[in-house]
């Protein structure tokens, strides 16, 4: 069993403030961390990598760190604590520009998660409110980042299994991340990992396979991150509206696929499409498609800036 000991918190030092969403286990606010001094045990907040540390010295105050606390309705029951602490256990494993980190937990009642604050909220709530200041290479950007997040998951064998614009949070206008690891799993290079029925997926985003037999590998990543790319190109507009879950499967069975975006380079739509190859083999890797985007990133600065 993997191991939080280290991420253990003070609780005494964070402060709940806002109520900013509402998670599976309970609500999450916004709130304040303070870091504890250096010298006296270790900094707990992003392994010492973190720019906060940067802006400290020895003398000064502790620095206070904006943060996300998840909170934990369930308290009393084990098998739901574990559950969401498991998120946690996962996070922990990550360092990455463009993936919510961790910072630590309060593990004793009541249980907290304690994030990186995303300021900015959900990514679909932001491209909605903003669709009519946001340029081109902008989402191009987000696209671009994200594949960054995902290409070093598939270096580490995690396969996400819940990739969608719900599930990226925006940090500042040029900068969005990757949150929610509730469903992501590791995997060995050749297994896969076959869901529990009793949650409740999210169709409209999955690969043939994973809906035909709840298979899921870095390939249907690839396939959910498609999607994902098309949501954000279409400014928060979720897949197959309309649509029900029943009949997606027939569609994409038949050859169907998402429409083009409005404005969306040719060079991008085409990726998405081999992001949706019937046959997961058939589909690009994340490291593929990071290259492949930085490149219509490149192209596309290009041609605006004529
Ligand atoms: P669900 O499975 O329904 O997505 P969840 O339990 O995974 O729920 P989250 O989606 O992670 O919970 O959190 C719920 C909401 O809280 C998010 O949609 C977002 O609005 C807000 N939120 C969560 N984490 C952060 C963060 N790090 N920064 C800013 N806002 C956050």
């Amino acid at each position: 069993t993997p191991t939080v000991r280290n991420y253990e918190l003070d609780r005494a030092l964070i402060t709940p403030s806002a109520k900013i969403g509402v998670g599976q286990f309970g609500d999450v606010y916004v709130g304040t961390y303070t870091l504890p001094k250096l010298g006296k045990g270790k900094n707990l907040a992003g392994n010492g990598k973190n720019s906060n540390s940067d802006q400290r010295n020895a003398d000064s105050r502790p620095d206070v760190i904006q943060v996300a606390i998840k909170t934990c309705k369930a308290n009393d029951d084990p098998e739901k604590t574990e559950n969401f602490l498991a998120e946690a256990y996962i996070m922990q494993k990550f360092d990455h520009p463009h993936i919510i980190r961790l910072i630590g937990i309060c593990s004793v009642m009541p249980i907290w998660i304690v994030m990186e604050l995303a300021k900015l909220g959900e990514l679909r709530a932001y491209l909605k409110t903003n669709s009519e200041r946001l340029s081109h290479g902008t989402l191009l950007k987000y696209c671009y980042q994200l594949s960054t997040a995902l290409s070093y998951l598939e270096s580490k064998k995690f396969v996400h299994r819940d990739i969608a614009a719900r599930n990226v949070l925006v940090s500042s206008p040029t900068c969005v991340k990757l949150a929610d690891f509730g469903l992501s799993r590791w995997v060995s290079d050749q297994s896969y990992y076959h869901s529990t029925p009793t949650v409740a997926l999210p169709i409209k985003w999955m690969s043939p396979e994973s809906i035909n037999f709840r298979r899921f590998t870095t390939a249907s990543d690839v396939w959910m991150f498609g999607v994902c790319i098309w949501e954000i190109l279409m400014l928060g507009v979720k897949p197959f509206q309309g649509v029900k879950n029943s009949d997606v499967i027939l569609k994409l069975e038949n050859g169907e696929r998402l429409p083009l975006p409005p404005n969306c380079p040719p060079r991008l739509y085409s990726l998405m499409s081999q992001c949706w190859a019937y046959e997961p083999l058939k589909r690009p890797n994340f490291k593929r498609i990071k290259e492949t985007l930085h490149e219509i990133l490149i192209e596309d600065s290009i041609n605006s800036s004529e």
